[in-house]
């Protein structure tokens, strides 16, 4: 039989009642003739109440305690999936990660997908199962402990599901109706878009879109899933929701697709550090050994053979990130005359494939930001992106201002 992937997010199942109404729905897949593997996520609210307990009990947690405690949330919504779809005379079972295997690497709270055996999902639905249910965002080490895949991990989970066993196609069912211009949730002027190509929402999503985690995209531009974003409130058609596909299948074609941002990021400043060769690789190799995740990087014009150095990171890495840096301070790694973080900061950037081949974009970000008398505190670009960081507090008045003045509410 052929086999569908269907994730429900956080909202899809915050209830039990609305996770009846989800089990509904893959009763209809069913009843089409799928065989159908559900990814669940926690319960909304339920992963950052136990991240809370986290930070609570220890701000510089072991990452394996944190992926045991915050991989947990999963486990409840996949047994309550299970049951209430047996309860409609849907044959079903739940799975844990470690119990698939979901095989992953060793990177606690940010572990990658290596391997899904197929084995065990495969036998029982050959034995009748019409329906494994699958807790999203874990996995199991080589060492045999549990894993997370990082927030927003259950996307991954889908569309790593939907490869290993040759699915049809991964819809991800969600709080919104597919993939917008920007967050419809800051612009009500935000369009939905049809189709959108695996490489910009590559950058939405790593960018801050959290519709979908960035390594579901990833792995489904690979592994070439029919990857669709859709509602799970909403009555749904074949045609429905959002189509992440390549380039060539996308009709728009304009310099911007869409804005996002990033509200949780934090500028870090090293002031006065000695401008050698090697200083870079001293300040950001034990960054990256703490597990801080540095985005945008600036070096100063030096001055009298000191600069300054900044970087952004995830604003919850700030503490990580000073605790590295100044233990490189104290063994006499690096030098510095003061750190400062400013965590009041967030990161709005306009993505676009068209930006390839067309010229002003930057300018005319840069020129609408200051209309607005926002100042930008670092800029980065890449091919098809240019990000800013500015203050927080503009964030939202940022990203409309930049969706109007690209006309993002047209399509084009
Ligand atoms: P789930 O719990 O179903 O995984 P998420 O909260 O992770 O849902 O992702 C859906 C949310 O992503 C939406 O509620 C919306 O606020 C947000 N979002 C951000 N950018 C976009 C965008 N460009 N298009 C659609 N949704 C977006
Ligand atoms: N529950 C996890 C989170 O909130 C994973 C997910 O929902 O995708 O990050
Ligand atoms: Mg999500």
């Amino acid at each position: 039989m052929p086999i569908l992937v269907m994730k429900f997010g956080g909202t899809s199942v915050a209830t039990p009642d609305r996770i009846r109404r989800a089990a509904k729905r893959v009763g209809v897949e069913v009843a089409k003739g799928y065989d159908v593997i559900v990814i669940v996520s926690a319960m909304a609210g339920e992963t950052n109440k136990l991240v809370g307990y986290v930070n609570e009990t220890s701000p510089l947690y072991d990452a394996r305690e944190y992926d045991a405690i915050v991989s947990s949330g999963e486990n409840v919504t996949a047994g309550l999936m299970a049951l209430t779809l047996q309860e409609m005379d849907v044959p079903a079972r739940s799975w844990q990660g470690w119990q698939v295997p979901v095989k992953t690497n060793s990177a606690h709270a940010s572990a990658r997908i290596e391997e899904i055996p197929t084995g065990n999902i495969t036998a029982k639905f050959g034995e009748g199962m019409r329906v494994a249910v699958v807790a999203g965002f874990q996995g199991v080490s080589p060492e045999g402990r549990i894993t997370t895949l990082g927030r927003g991990g259950s996307d991954t989970t889908a569309v790593a599901f939907a490869a290993a066993f040759g699915a049809e196609r991964c819809d991800i069912y969600t709080d919104v109706d597919g993939v917008y211009t920007t967050d419809p949730r800051i612009a009500s002027k935000a369009r939905k878009l049809d189709r959108i190509a695996f490489e910009e929402m590559l950058e939405l999503a790593s960018l801050g879109a959290k519709v979908l985690q960035t390594r579901s995209v990833e792995l489904a531009m690979r592994y070439k899933v029919k990857l669709r974003v859709l509602s799970s409130f909403e009555e749904q058609s074949d045609e429905a929701g959002t189509l992440v596909c390549d380039e060539e299948e996308v009709m728009e074609n304009r310099p911007v697709s869409g804005i996002a941002y990033s509200r949780d990021e934090a500028k870090m400043t090293l002031v006065s550090v000695a401008d050698r060769p090697g200083i870079a690789a001293a300040i950001f190799g034990p960054l990256a050994e703490a597990g801080v995740n540095v985005d945008m990087i600036i070096q100063n014009i030096a001055e009298a053979g000191r600069t300054d150095m900044t970087f952004s990171c995830p604003v919850d890495q700030v503490k990580r990130a000073e605790k590295a840096l100044n233990d490189a301070k104290a063994a006499g790694h690096i030098n510095f005359h003061d750190l400062i973080a400013d965590t009041d900061v967030a990161k709005i950037s306009a993505v676009g494939i068209g930006m390839r081949s067309q010229s002003g974009v930057a300018a005319k970000m840069f020129r609408t930001l200051s209309d607005e008398g926002i100042n930008i505190k670092v800029i980065a670009t890449s091919e098809i992106k240019i990000s800013v960081l500015i203050d927080r507090k503009y964030m939202e008045l940022a990203v409309q201002a930049l969706h109007d003045a690209f006309e993002l509410e047209k399509a084009g």
